[in-house]
């Protein structure tokens, strides 16, 4: 089986026909010679502290980038009382639990933890499970709540930690944001299948746009189905105090099952889960990754003092809103397609991937670093340069970013072709 290399995706190496393991690899790192050979490389090298702005080994040189590359919203992975708390947590547990948590490796902190991102759902501890990632507690949740029996109802913009938790039970997408085909789905499934649970975002990771929360919930409520939002993008930054996406719509306590990580606004690393006590409880005891894995490790005492700080210096979050809306009206402004975007998540659509690289060279060129996205993270014509945008960006990045768009539209006309 040949593979046009001209035209491949990483997804056409998931799987080759015919392809022993060694020669699906061999094969794979042909490609990835060719793609850098083509000036694509897949894994620049940062050498500083993950922020704003970041050096980094790309194109032959090492120097620094404005970076719109990490999730670090609020700059917490370099805030001083983070790191203080951080620091702590190993100076009294050592580094690492060398345990999971069902057979010896559950510590004080664990607990300090689960306590803190309840309290700041406004639940209580019993209501919380804390996993090593985000992804884990996803999919992990799902692996264990949902059987042969059951069904998942997904955004098929779900992330793919969602779609992995749902392979051990059935599972129908509706396109995005569709609340139409959502509730073709539910009315089908009503009686068909043992528990149905719809699964959304609250903040799309590719289009940094929102769910329509109070519509879905509704729909969830009346053909009697739960529904569970990832929460990844919006918790921090949406909401009148940083609760999140459900925070506004009055949701907080009625979405069955919140999920969430540690990896972005909080600046760390690690998953939780909110939801119901016996739920809870049903997931800490039962899941596999919870009794054969480790969970967080000692320095995620940090994640205590971030989550803090979000009612406690909400001036970061005031200034992650000023430099959203400066940066997105700055690219409108040029004529760059920004979609639905109203987080921190803001991507500038190109449509065409070829021409989207290009964009994404060019952009590093100039000393700016990027994510250019494309097929399968997207659909194949829908390809586009993913920002995450921090409150630690000065006006003169967000200024320089923009100037440097206008040049390389100038150049490839990019406004024109979206
Ligand atoms: N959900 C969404 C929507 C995400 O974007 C991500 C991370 N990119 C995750 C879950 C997984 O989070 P983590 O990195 O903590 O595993």
């Amino acid at each position: 089986m040949k593979i046009d290399f001209t035209t491949a995706t990483f997804k056409d190496f998931e799987n080759i026909q015919g392809y022993d393991m060694m020669q699906r690899a061999d094969i794979y790192y042909d490609f990835l010679d060719y793609m850098k050979s083509n000036g694509h490389n897949y894994r620049l090298r940062n050498n500083s502290a993950c922020g704003s702005v970041i050096n980094v080994s790309a194109e032959k040189a090492t120097k620094d980038y404005i970076s719109y590359v990490t999730s670090d919203y609020l700059g917490f992975t370099q805030h001083p009382k983070v790191k203080q708390a951080a620091i702590e947590g190993i100076e009294k547990y050592g580094t690492g639990t060398a345990a999971t948590p069902l057979i010896g490796g559950y510590y004080l902190f664990h607990n300090d933890l689960e306590k803190t991102i309840a309290s700041f759902f406004g639940r209580s501890q019993e209501e919380a499970v804390v996993f090593t990632t985000g992804y884990t507690a996803n999919s992990a949740t799902l692996q264990i709540l949902l059987q042969k029996e059951d069904i998942a109802i997904v955004d098929m913009a779900v992330h793919a930690s969602v779609y992995e938790g749902c392979i051990l039970t059935n599972r129908k997408t509706f396109p995005h944001n569709n609340l139409e085909a959502l509730e073709t789905i539910l009315k089908a499934s009503e009686h068909q299948y043992r528990t149905k649970l719809v699964i959304i975002d609250g903040v799309y990771s590719q289009d940094g746009d929102v769910a329509p929360v109070k519509e879905i919930h509704d729909l969830v409520r009346k053909y009697n189905a739960y529904l569970m939002v990832d929460d990844v993008h919006g918790v921090g930054i949406l909401g009148k105090t940083g609760r999140g996406t459900l925070e506004d719509p009055g949701l907080l306590d009625k979405v069955d099952i919140i999920t969430g990580t540690f990896s972005k606004t909080f600046g760390n690393l690690g998953g939780y889960v909110i939801t119901d006590k016996k739920l809870a409880t049903f997931i800490r005891f039962q899941s596999r990754q919870q009794i054969f894995s480790a969970t967080a490790p000692p320095s995620s005492t940090g994640i205590i003092k971030a989550i803090e700080l979000i009612d406690e210096e909400p001036q970061w979050r005031t200034k992650l809103w000023d430099n959203i809306n400066y940066f997105k009206k700055g690219l409108n402004d040029l004529g760059l397609e920004t979609g639905t975007s109203c987080s921190a998540v803001i991507p500038v659509k190109i449509g065409d991937p070829h021409v989207t690289g290009d964009v994404g060279k060019l952009l590093i060129e100039k000393g700016i670093y990027t994510n250019p996205i494309i097929y399968p993270a997207v659909a194949r014509k829908d390809a586009r340069i993913r920002m995450s945008i921090m409150a630690t960006h000065e006006k003169e990045h967000l200024d320089k970013t923009l100037n440097a768009f206008e040049d390389i539209n100038n150049k490839l006309h990019i406004a024109k072709k979206y």
